[in-house]
């Protein structure tokens, strides 16, 4: 009932591709892709006050620390196709992957996924820095050949202290695994 519209969409687009969506295989795959777009754009729905709870502002802020290679798997806003790979914070708190996951189960840019997240944290712990790099690979370019097969892209966001101070930004690279060039 709940996705009653969203399938008669991909039904139809199904039509349109040239399948049978009465076809005994397809019967439910209407159901199915509206089941899984509707959980892989759940991130608008969200509230960041219930994803970073008070645990959050008990972290000690003397130290950096970092949480490495949080799973991450969004779509892209060009193609609905998706981009996947991994989030490296710097100044990370246990319900960092919570705020990952939050913002990427919508419809992104990789470039601007990485400043969400970092902003979030941010303003979210009043820290005094914080640095998100994300490495992903895209399926709307693999499956197209519109990259090389393995290319991964790398954006960074850098905010506070990390941006300021370069022995801060040089002391975030090497602790999850790469230098500045
Ligand atoms: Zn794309």
């Amino acid at each position: 009932m709940k996705h009653q519209k969203l399938e008669a969409l991909v039904r139809e687009m199904l039509v349109e591709l040239g399948e049978d969506p009465e076809r005994e295989g397809l019967e439910r795959t209407p159901r199915r892709v509206a089941e899984a777009l509707t959980f892989l754009t759940s991130g608008y729905g969200s509230d960041v006050k219930e994803v970073i709870n008070d645990a959050i502002f008990t972290q000690r802020t003397n130290s950096m620390v970092i949480v490495k290679n949080i799973e991450l798997y969004s779509l892209c806003e060009h193609h609905m196709l998706p981009f996947f790979g991994r989030c490296h914070i710097g100044f990370g708190v246990s319900k960092l992957a919570r705020v990952v996951d939050m913002y990427a189960r919508r419809l992104q840019l990789q470039e601007r996924l990485t400043e969400q997240i970092s902003q979030e944290i941010m303003e979210s712990i009043d820290a005094i820095g914080v640095g998100v790099m994300i490495e992903a690979q895209h399926l709307c370019m693999m499956m197209r050949g519109v990259e090389k097969q393995n290319s991964v892209m790398v954006t960074s966001s850098v905010l506070g202290t990390f941006r300021d101070s370069v022995a801060t930004r040089e002391e975030f690279l090497a602790l999850i695994g790469r230098r500045s060039d």
